[in-house]
């Protein structure tokens, strides 16, 4: 009788141990969709404890992004090994990737947040940055899709055989006075520009007197995700081993920088041309440029190339300069933007020593050799702060119909 008190005590206490650890681990942790970074490194309790997943990048870098599921009504803390947390904190989407948030305001931690998930939220997303993969391409082209001005076209096919998306806008009926180059994700993970390129093509396409003078006189050659694999499989991308996208236009060992120096002057059919690279900065640091020592990472800029380096490198500056002038005082979005802010070759990291052999090429260098070239830099855009401002997926996007508007009158008022 004893006994069987006793082992029913055990098996009560087993049972109550086995639902404690279930309930303890229940929520599910995975960074199984594009764009999906992450390592676990365990969990207790209500602490997970996380690292960026760096695969084949070069010294440390930040991007992770990755789901939880099955964990409504908790509390979670989630914890890294280094700061890998931008200003704002992790951004957040409650709707598969539609929508995202910054869970905070400046300040935040570089190393952990915690989250209160709804009773309702079955699944959330959490991400160093706004994620945008092909997906969100595909939702943007959708309402493009009868416009006769937008040709979908494929640049060329990935190692990993994926599909590389070349975005074409020119006016079959006419000759064009122009030529455009635009780019993101060089660094596949540097997404917020993709959200500014939207804002490009929105207007571009637009029923408006900018729209109109574009489908007019320009020929455009958009690459949105240059680093199509790294953005679908979730990779830092910068510092890729042996060299990542943008230091690839002199050896070129990857497909689209292969494509795009093999097309690119072919295209070109002698018209001037306009070439802008598109990046995100580091995730923190300095949103003034009168002081660099603090980092040049909170604010928007264009990188100016070596003058000496390229002939057209003094000129570059000019324009890089004059561009600045025109996006100041066009600006209408929130994002705020001064031509003091560009980086002139030579100062803080922009000094050529990152680029440790001559053998490696950037994109806007590149471009700064073609024939007839009128302008050529690649412009920084923060991951959630600007001097102060929220950067997301709506301000990104209307940084993007300035720059389109200052490209209209660059082209235009071109000496
Ligand atoms: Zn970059």
């Amino acid at each position: 009788m004893k006994h069987l008190h006793l082992f029913f005590l055990l098996l009560i206490i087993f049972v109550a141990i086995s639902a404690v650890h279930t309930f303890a681990e229940e929520f599910c942790i995975d960074a199984d969709f594009p764009g999906g970074n992450i390592k676990v490194l365990g969990i207790d309790g209500d602490t997970v404890r996380l690292q960026q997943d760096l695969r084949d990048t070069a010294g440390s870098w930040f991007y992770w992004s990755f789901r939880i599921r099955g964990a409504e009504g908790r509390t979670l803390n989630f914890v890294f090994t280094e700061g890998v947390i931008g200003v704002r904190g992790p951004a957040v989407s409650t709707d598969n990737g539609l929508t995202w948030c910054w869970l905070g305001d400046l300040g935040f931690s570089a190393t952990k947040f915690q989250y209160r998930f709804g009773t309702d939220e079955k699944e959330v997303f959490f991400s160093q940055g706004m994620n945008y993969t092909e997906k969100d391409l595909k939702r943007f082209l959708e309402k493009y899709k009868d416009n006769p001005n937008l040709k979908i076209e494929t640049l060329c096919k990935t190692k990993k055989g994926r599909s590389v998306e070349l975005l074409r806008i020119f006016n079959n009926k006419k000759v064009p006075d122009f030529k455009v180059f635009l780019s993101s994700r060089h660094h596949c993970a540097e997404m917020t520009p993709t959200y500014s390129l939207e804002g490009i093509i929105e207007t571009v396409l637009s029923d408006t007197d900018d729209g109109r003078w574009f489908r007019e006189h320009v020929d455009f050659f958009i690459v949105p995700f240059v680093d199509k694999d790294g953005v679908e499989d979730g990779d830092q991308g910068k510092n890729r081993k042996p060299h990542d996208h943008n230091r690839d236009y002199i050896q070129r060992i990857h497909e689209s920088v292969q494509a795009i120096t093999e097309q690119i002057p072919k295209w070109l059919d002698g018209k001037p041309l306009f070439y802008l690279d598109m990046h995100c900065p580091w995730l923190r640091g300095g949103s003034d440029p009168l002081h660099l020592e603090k980092g040049t990472n909170e604010y928007v800029y264009f990188v100016g190339i070596d003058p000496k380096e390229f002939e057209f490198g003094e000129n570059s500056w000019k324009g890089v300069q004059r561009f600045g002038t025109i996006l100041e005082k066009e600006r209408k979005g929130t994002i705020p933007y001064r031509a003091l802010n560009n980086l002139p070759f030579g100062v803080s990291w922009n000094t050529g020593a990152n680029k440790k052999t001559a053998n490696l090429q950037k994109s806007d260098e590149w471009g700064a050799t073609l024939p007839n070239v009128v302008f050529s830099s690649a412009i920084e855009i923060p991951f959630a702060n600007a001097e102060g401002v929220v950067v997301d997926t709506n301000s990104a996007k209307a940084l993007g119909c300035d720059l389109a508007r200052s490209i209209r009158i660059y082209l235009e008022t071109l000496e």
